[in-house]
């Protein structure tokens, strides 16, 4: 294995990443939910902390920047539009722009709507996405900074990549948002089928965590406004897929 992630559970329900490129020693947490909990995290793996990648400025993703920084020295990557929010940002990346880290190439997607400034990382050879706040297993992020629009566009981007890439989202929501998913979409077996398995995992408090874009392009409705059977559902037949994404994303806002 040439590259590891190591997931952790902190805040009320936010999920802290360290991504370990074996072959140069660099380990990177991606956004800084909790110092301690990242800390605590480095030391059960024996890792240094080499980089911070913040996927977007909220709180609950760079929150732990500064103190980390100070703490380990390591290099700060963010989005370059991001520099006067993300603390202490040494490295702004923009879209498609594609940075080593250790034996490791990184892609950066900029995704606008949860945050004007929001970014994704991807890494190809791995299939690795992580996503922050911009998808979330069967949900997206809330609307905060951008257009519906916006975020239709950068879902779309997103869904480009292979169905096999695994998705690690910043939040444990997913059965909240099995609750609203099944009112959009009653009939979908795979929906059905993946609300059951969520239920299981999070009656023993494990994590939904990470996702496949497969599986969420078979069952998050955020990423299926351009099906038939939602269309119709929504009264939207044949509607513009932004202007239904913007409908769902409307009606989860008020579930
Ligand atoms: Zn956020
Ligand atoms: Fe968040």
């Amino acid at each position: 294995m040439t590259v590891e992630v190591s997931m952790f559970s902190c805040l009320s329900d936010n999920y802290g990443f360290l991504l370990h490129d074996v072959s140069s020693g660099f380990t990177a947490a991606i956004d800084t939910p909790e110092v301690t909990a990242i800390n605590k995290a480095l030391s059960n793996k024996g890792w240094k902390l080499t980089h911070i990648f913040n996927t977007h400025h909220h709180f609950d993703h760079a929150g732990g920047n500064a103190e980390l920084k100070e703490q380990w020295g390591c290099e700060v990557v963010g989005a370059a539009k991001d520099a006067s929010r993300i603390p202490g940002l040494d490295k702004g990346v923009h879209d498609q722009e594609k940075f080593s880290f250790g034996g490791q190439e990184i892609e950066v997607f900029s995704v606008p709507g949860h945050t004007s400034g929001h970014i994704a990382y991807y890494l190809a050879d791995a299939s690795i996405l992580f996503v922050g706040d911009t998808i979330f297993s069967l949900g997206c992020g809330r609307l905060f900074e951008g257009t519906a629009s916006q975020m239709w566009s950068s879902l779309q981007k997103l869904m480009k990549l292979p169905d096999e890439t695994v998705i690690y989202c910043a939040h444990e929501y997913t059965e909240a948002n099995a609750d609203f998913a099944i009112t959009i979409e009653p009939d979908n077996d795979a929906l059905q089928k993946r609300i059951e398995k969520v239920r299981g995992l999070r009656s023993e408090l494990r994590p939904t965590v990470p996702t496949t874009l497969g599986l969420e392009k078979s069952t998050n409705p955020f990423l299926r406004a351009e099906e038939n059977s939602i269309q119709r559902r929504l009264g939207m037949l044949g509607g513009e897929p932004e202007s239904v994404f913007a409908k769902i994303r409307q009606m989860k806002d008020s579930f």
